[in-house]
């Protein structure tokens, strides 16, 4: 027995009818393939869609098949995502495409439990997939739906408080019809991205304006409740850009460690209150290098759990100078333009082109 404050058709006809006049047209939604509906929901867990069309078209020519991604190096999948960010869904893809075929001989499960223990899909991925490819009666709580029932039940919590994600999944699932689960999926999702808009959310276009708490109490500014933001750690590096010759030294970083698999310039840690530049000295002197030092100034980089901030130095080589360092490579500006970078160090090829431009 339900007890939400409506019967839940209601609200489920209504997201279906609008979803079948105003649902938005993506590449991914003409496909039931699960393959396609998994990348397409990783790679929208923390991008626009405007952002995403072309990176999963790309993608999808690359790797076009569970198998294809299964069999690549890893490398080679983290060489694709260049630029999306949050490499740790590549990672995570790579490795539930490896599982899939070794546990399920390549085919999806169909359960959205067992979706859920598989790396990187987490509940509301699960039942994205189970839904839109298996037509389960799954819910999901992206960041668009968790807005709208957020509005729809006029929640006053932090929606990201444990309390409020219990009565979110509960209202999530009761809602949920049975049929069509499909259509309705999509639809919740296109409500919250055209409608149910987080700062102006254009209540009179709203199928489901009826039943709507929050805009009958009129706090649709106030809700969602803002969550308060934690305080994260910093971290200081001195970064160092080695010039010779037109190209850039570049190392990729340890596959299984932080931000495994992407490229990085050299860096070395410093202090929060050190210049950085004795710090780049030694590091130098160490590597046998000897170039004109100069100091490009610093740029920060939020990562999910500490910020980074890096002073940047570039050192000019003579174009005959002899180095030999192995796992390192050369690079034009160009060429980096294209490479895996993580943030901090794409922000510092972001200044590199600015200067020579
Ligand atoms: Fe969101 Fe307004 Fe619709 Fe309520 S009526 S769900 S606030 S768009």
């Amino acid at each position: 027995m339900s007890d939400l404050p409506f019967d839940p058709t209601l609200f489920s006809r209504a997201i279906l009818g609008w979803y079948a006049q105003s649902g938005r047209d993506l590449p991914w939604r003409g496909s039931r393939d699960p393959y396609r509906i998994w990348v397409s929901e990783v790679m929208l867990q923390q991008t626009t869609v405007a952002a995403v069309i072309d990176y999963y078209e790309r993608f999808l020519q690359r790797f076009d098949t569970l198998d294809t991604l299964a069999a690549a190096p890893l490398e080679a999948v983290i060489d694709q995502w260049a630029g999306l960010g949050y490499y740790s869904r590549a990672r995570n893809l790579h490795a539930t495409a490896v599982k899939i075929v070794a546990d399920y001989g390549g085919d999806f499960p169909k359960d959205p439990t067992l979706l859920q223990q598989l790396p990187g899909i987490g509940r509301s991925t699960a039942g994205a997939i189970a839904a839109l490819a298996f037509d389960r009666q799954a819910p999901i709580l992206d960041a668009n739906v968790r807005r709208v029932l957020c509005r729809i039940f006029a929640l006053q919590l932090p929606p990201r408080s444990a309390t409020a994600e219990k009565m979110l999944w509960e209202w999530a699932q009761q809602l949920t019809p049975e049929q069509q689960v499909h259509d309705y999926t999509q639809g919740m999702m296109d409500l919250g991205a055209l409608v149910c808009l987080p700062k102006r959310p254009l209540c009179q276009e709203c199928p489901v304006q009826f039943l709507c708490r929050t805009l009958a109490l009129k706090l649709q500014q106030q809700i969602p409740v803002r969550e308060q933001k934690k305080a994260i750690p910093r971290r200081c590096e001195a970064a160092i850009v080695v010039h010779r010759a037109g190209k850039y030294q570049l190392q990729r970083r340890p596959i299984d460690g932080f931000l495994g698999g992407l490229w990085a310039f050299p860096a070395v840690s410093v202090t929060e209150d050190s210049s950085g530049e004795g710090a780049v000295h030694q590091y130098l002197q160490q590597s046998g290098l000897r170039g004109e030092l100069t100091a490009l100034g610093s740029i920060r980089h939020s990562y999910s759990h500490f910020q980074l901030e890096s002073q940047i130095f570039k050192v000019q080589l003579a174009d005959c100078a002899q180095v030999a360092e192995a796992g390192k490579e050369w690079k034009t500006l160009d060429e980096l333009a294209n490479l895996g970078l993580h943030g901090a160090h794409k922000k510092i090829y972001y200044r590199l082109r600015k200067d020579v431009v």
